[in-house]
């Protein structure tokens, strides 16, 4: 992990207007094509270079004052510059590719301290140690490693103020999915079980540069009030032994679990009951039982 700038000091504590004006900067597709940054599918650069749409992404983070605000993946900075416009404490931006460091320089100096870019994978970077609280999470985020990001923030989401998240729609829509719904599956339980998620719009292919092949929908995420208590690894284990199989009766899914009969019975679960028909506070009783007999 390496560090563009020195950590700034003597932030405000207190949420100001600072003044920062998104548009003031060279735009963004001359950004591109100054410092020759041809996107790279491998690294999923698909870039939103409309800086209503990166403000419109901003606001649907909800209030923002005082927070510090993780975005994962700048790129040429177009959601960076509009999270720079909130009344943000500070931005520190997760980026992989070393050739975005040096065109994100002028965003630097105009931010005034407020954004530090980190040059590192985001899935070996602790959001938790990186950024003070209160924090955020906002992205725009690469496809490929979307998911594992998003299941590392929900096993701490308490210790988040919000997670905005850019997926592809049929992620987005396993997100919020409910239970019977075909869309329902590990990452719906998985979710719901630690947030409380919203998809708060689409966003078609051709927003983007280059244009990916499917729609994208921006996802709010918030701490879930009182979630049911269940150990973090018991529930991935049921989970992922009742999706794996998500055809089947549970009384054959969960065998690999030990004992499943018992423990479906212990919970009032009918054994021949599908995974999928199962809702969240179902699989936290299921956690729990599976955890209090391994
Ligand atoms: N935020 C920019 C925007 O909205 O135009 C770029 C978004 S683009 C979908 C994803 C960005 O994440 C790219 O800049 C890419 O280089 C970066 N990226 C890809 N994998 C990453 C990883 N593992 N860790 C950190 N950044 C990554």
């Amino acid at each position: 992990m390496t560090e563009s700038a020195p950590p700034p000091e003597n932030l405000p504590e207190q949420a100001q207007d600072h003044g920062f004006d998104p548009e003031a900067l060279p735009p963004l597709r001359d950004v591109i094509a100054r410092f020759g940054l041809d996107a790279r599918k491998a690294l999923g650069q698909n870039f939103l270079l409309d800086l209503n749409l990166t403000a419109r992404i901003a606001r649907s983070a909800g209030k923002l004052d005082g927070v510090t605000v993780v975005e994962v993946g700048p790129g040429p900075g177009g959601l960076t510059r509009a999270l720079l416009a909130t009344r943000a404490r500070q931005v520190i931006a997760i980026e992989r590719d070393s050739r975005f460091i040096e065109a994100l320089q002028d965003v630097i100096e105009a931010a005034k301290g407020r954004l530090r870019i980190v040059e590192a994978d985001a899935l070996e970077v602790d959001a938790l140690e990186l950024a003070p609280a209160p924090r955020a999470i906002v992205a725009n985020l690469p496809y490929n490693v979307g998911t594992p990001l998003l299941l590392g923030w929900l096993a701490n989401i308490e210790q988040f103020v919000s997670l905005t998240l850019m997926f592809q729609k049929e992620v987005a829509d396993r997100l919020v999915a409910r239970p019977g719904s075909k869309a329902y599956g590990r990452l719906s339980v998985i979710t719901q079980w630690r947030a409380d998620a919203r998809v708060q719009f689409n966003v078609p292919a051709r927003a983007f540069t280059p244009p990916p092949k499917i729609d994208s929908s921006i996802v709010h995420l918030t701490p879930r009030a009182n979630p049911e208590p269940a150990d973090w690894r018991a529930f991935e284990q049921v989970t992922a032994a009742a999706f794996g199989q998500r055809r089947k009766m549970l009384r054959q899914s969960l065998k690999s679990l030990g004992n499943a009969e018992a423990i479906l019975e212990e919970v009032g679960i009918a054994p021949t009951a599908r995974a999928e028909e199962v809702d969240v506070a179902g699989f936290a009783a299921l956690a729990r039982a599976y955890k209090a007999r391994a």
